[in-house]
């Protein structure tokens, strides 16, 4: 894959329209906020190929782009606005949930998560979903630059430790769209997960 010739492939609403189910994918979740479109945007050096959605209760869509044959990144919609209606969270609870669990393709989930406030529920609810479907789960944890050396590394160990109890299935990173750190580390889960 070549993720700076990434290109829009399609949106989709619902599971249902998703584009064909071959190849290999790699989604990206996190709260709305936790740095998602600035991820994507870095990794691909296209600044303006995801789009935050800054308006709560907007609809949210699957954004699939190829950064190969056959192969995808997906942008999947975050939450975290409290005023999202009870109604839209529970649609995006289901399509989350059936494209986590029926979608062949996906090969890895990376989960992003703001460093200062890793594994929120949005984040133990991603990862159960990943457990029972035996998917493997990356985690990022963002904005790095607002923690000082020492505390980064301490936050590292500190999530690791409590997501030990998954096993292998999950790895965990310092993340930094601003400052471009953990771009190869990142990479090279990409890449694993997109040609295996
Ligand atoms: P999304 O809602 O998950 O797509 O989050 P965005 O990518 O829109 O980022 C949310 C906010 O966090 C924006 O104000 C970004 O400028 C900021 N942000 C994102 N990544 C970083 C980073 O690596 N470092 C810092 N300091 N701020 C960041």
């Amino acid at each position: 894959p070549v993720y700076r010739k990434a290109e829009f492939l399609t949106s989709a609403a619902k599971v249902s329209q998703c584009p064909d189910d071959n190849g290999w994918e790699v989604a990206f979740a996190g709260r709305s906020n936790a740095g998602k479109s600035s991820a994507i945007n870095s990794l691909t050096q296209n600044h303006k190929l995801a789009r935050t959605s800054k308006t709560p209760g907007r609809t949210q869509l699957i954004n699939f782009f190829t950064v190969g044959e056959q192969q995808r990144i997906v942008d999947l919609p975050g939450y975290g606005y409290a005023k999202v209606p009870q109604k839209l969270k529970q649609d995006w609870t289901k399509q989350m949930e059936a494209y986590l669990q029926q979608r062949q393709s996906l090969r890895g989930l990376v989960l992003l998560s703001d460093c200062r406030h890793p594994l929120q529920p949005f984040d133990q609810q991603m990862l159960g979903w990943a457990a029972e479907a035996d998917m493997p789960v990356h985690m990022l944890l963002t904005k790095c630059d607002k923690l000082s050396k020492g505390a980064g590394k301490q936050t590292l160990l500190k999530v690791r430790g409590q997501v030990a109890h998954l096993g292998e299935l999950v790895s965990c990173q310092l993340f930094s769209a601003l400052k471009h750190q953990g771009h190869g580390e990142l990479i090279a889960t990409l890449d694993k997960w997109l040609t295996d």
